[in-house]
């Protein structure tokens, strides 16, 4: 695997393998530093290869690509969880790939990823990997109520079922095509928390603050981060245990990883993301050092010094559900009126089409105080359609 025998300057080409919105905004903060960008995607109007130097348009396992990609490149990175492994260890062979495959695999598995966490001492739901008949039959009732979950490929609440019973779980098995899944016991949700830590070749680990999140519909709706959001020895122990996670993992880049709070106030990992994530998405206007630049400094071997938060933040995603709050023709949200609200922060990522569910950007809102900050949230959320939190 190839390292970085010194940092690489701006003036250097960073390549991105996949070209979402992460890769989009990785690169506008890449680009902002002075770096060069190549983007390796095969959708010729991909988010992220709309706005880079350059635009390697195959797919993630064509050989010829990711030999350009090398080639271009002084250093690449994902913005996607599900960019095979092997692409990735493919290109270490020629090129500083961070974060590496084999951490990107662990994550990738649902099954790799739980034992990595009881292997870390990180407490995570109670589960059992299914991948045959007999393990399916071998359930422990306990795990009951549960969710089962693909190992593999999910993302947004995809590849879950919720069942009750063992014969809803041999159901769902078949409705998930009998793939190796995941059956987790459904447990008592408090509340929901996230962290993002960056950490370098050298070990250096640095975090933004936690971020407090709720889901809807399986998919992050609202991150809410400002002093108090989450009972303070609970945000101590998720850092902790987010930093032992990427370390253990010897993991170099971004990596997100989200939590649990349960009702009796015990804190349960989640799954882990090998690179920027939805919640952290405030830090671009709240804090001093978003996660883009992090990736951005880790990916190149900068210096790591730890971000400061100097704003109360609300996130809200933009679906394209707001496309549709009045009716079946798209129509696009009233960005002035929302912009008219003091310390908010429009990101849209380039997508024409807007379809339910589909991701089309955030609001991130500013404010010297929490409260400020969830007023203006609310009222931007009611101007947009989206529900009251
Ligand atoms: P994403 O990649 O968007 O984070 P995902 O498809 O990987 O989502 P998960 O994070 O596994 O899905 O689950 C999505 C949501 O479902 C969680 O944020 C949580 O609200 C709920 N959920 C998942 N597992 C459990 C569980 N064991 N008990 C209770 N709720 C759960
Ligand atoms: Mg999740």
């Amino acid at each position: 695997m190839k390292q970085l025998a010194a940092p690489l300057l701006p003036g250097a080409t960073l390549g991105v393998l996949g070209g979402g919105q992460l890769g989009r905004m990785f690169v506008h903060a890449a680009q902002a530093m002075g770096y060069f960008t190549t983007v390796l995607d095969e959708d010729p109007t991909s988010p992220a290869g709309l706005v880079s130097h350059q635009h390697i348009q195959t797919g993630y396992q064509d050989p010829e690509g990711l030999a350009q990609l090398a080639e271009v490149s002084d250093a690449i990175t994902t913005e996607f969880e599900n960019v095979p492994a092997v692409s990735l260890a493919a290109l270490a062979g020629q090129c500083f790939v961070a974060p590496a495959a084999r951490a990107v695999a662990v994550a990738q598995d649902r099954a790799q990823e739980k034992s990595h966490f009881v292997g870390c001492g990180v407490p995570c739901a109670p589960y059992a990997v299914i991948e045959t008949a007999e393990q399916l039959a071998g359930v422990d009732a306990g795990l009951l109520p549960g969710i089962l979950k693909t190992a593999r490929l999910g993302y947004d609440g995809k590849g879950q079922q919720r069942v009750q019973t063992a014969a809803e779980l041999a159901t769902a098995w078949q409705t998930l095509e009998q793939v190796p899944c995941v059956l987790e016991k459904m447990l008592p949700l408090a509340l929901e928390c996230s962290v993002i830590v960056a950490r370098g070749a050298d070990g250096t680990v640095v975090n933004l603050p936690v971020q407090r999140n709720l889901h809807r519909n399986g998919i992050l709706a609202v991150t809410e981060v400002y002093e108090g959001n989450v009972p303070v020895a609970l945000a101590a122990q998720a850092v902790a245990a987010a930093q032992s996670v990427a370390q253990g993992l010897d993991y170099v880049g971004v990596l997100c990883v989200e939590f649990f709070v349960l009702d009796d106030g015990s804190l349960v990992v989640n799954e882990i993301a090998p690179r920027p994530h939805n919640s952290g998405h405030y830090s671009q206007n709240a804090c001093d050092v978003s996660q883009f630049e992090l990736q951005v400094r880790t990916l190149a071997g900068l210096p790591l010094v730890q971000p400061r938060q100097h704003s109360a933040a609300v996130m809200l995603n933009l679906l394209g559900d707001l496309w549709f709050a009045h009716g079946d023709t798209a129509q696009t949200p009233p960005w002035d009126a929302v912009l008219a609200l003091p310390g908010t922060h429009l990101h849209l990522y380039g997508k024409t089409v807007a379809k339910h569910g589909r991701k089309m950007g955030h609001l991130n809102i500013t404010a010297p105080t929490a409260d400020a900050a969830r007023a203006t949230a609310l009222q931007a959320a009611a101007l947009l359609g989206i529900a009251a939190f």
